[in-house]
């Protein structure tokens, strides 16, 4: 099944299709993971990216593209795929629609995650993670059992994300309201969305994302 993870930064996006990845054998694709790796990897286009994405505006769509195609197109991504960020412009999710015709794929659903926006900046302006495994914690809501000690893998080294300072998060916001959500209309005629209240507990909002998939 080929999923779309849809809402703004700190929606819980990435959360769910982590959770989706373990029930129903399908590939998480994190465009914001696979952009970080290419920032780290330092490389003209990792530079680029990363003022890109540390000013909190989106990256051009020829890019995206280019690389969610090549993505698709892998051995793995035949059991099922599950899109965290991505599409997030009407060109992105028009191209998305060729790519799938030329393969015979269709999107089953567009799961919406809805959380309101002071629930959105609290969520994203405390998380961080173990910089050894990626699992993810946040100061008010999840800390680790032991502090300062990864639950997962014992590492004591943690990362905060450079795009989660306050003012940037303004800047994603807008862009998600500016750019990304007036592409719910466009799946809302494709009789593709579903809205899942996303401000309960990770589990509540698991539980109602599976009852809609099942
Ligand atoms: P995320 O981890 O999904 O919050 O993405 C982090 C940042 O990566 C965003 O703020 C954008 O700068 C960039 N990004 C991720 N996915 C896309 C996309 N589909 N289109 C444009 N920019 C993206």
């Amino acid at each position: 099944m080929n999923l779309i993870l849809f809402g703004p930064p700190g929606a819980g996006k990435g959360t769910q299709a982590e959770m989706l990845e373990k029930k129903l054998g399908a590939v998480k694709l994190s465009t914001g993971d696979m952009l970080r790796a290419t920032a780290k990897s330092g490389s003209e286009l990792g530079v680029k990216l990363k003022t890109i994405m540390e000013s909190g505006a989106l990256v051009p769509d020829d890019i995206m593209i280019d690389i969610i195609k090549a993505r698709i197109d892998q051995q793995d991504c035949t059991k099922g795929f599950l899109l965290d960020g991505f599409p997030r412009t009407l060109p992105q999710a028009e191209a998305l629609d060729v790519m799938l015709e030329k393969e015979c794929k269709q999107i089953a659903h567009v799961i919406e995650l809805k959380v309101d926006d002071e629930q959105l900046k609290a969520r994203i302006c405390g998380r961080y993670s173990c910089a050894s495994c990626g699992v993810g914690y946040h100061d008010d809501f999840k800390q680790p059992v032991k502090a300062g000690v990864c639950d997962e893998c014992g590492s004591t080294e943690f990362t905060r994300r450079a795009d989660d300072k306050p003012e940037t998060v303004s800047k994603r916001l807008e862009a998600y309201n500016a750019q990304t959500a007036p592409l719910l209309p466009f799946y809302k005629d494709k009789g593709l969305l579903v809205t899942v209240d996303g401000m309960g507990e990770i589990d509540a909002v698991s539980a109602e994302i599976l009852k809609l998939v099942g």
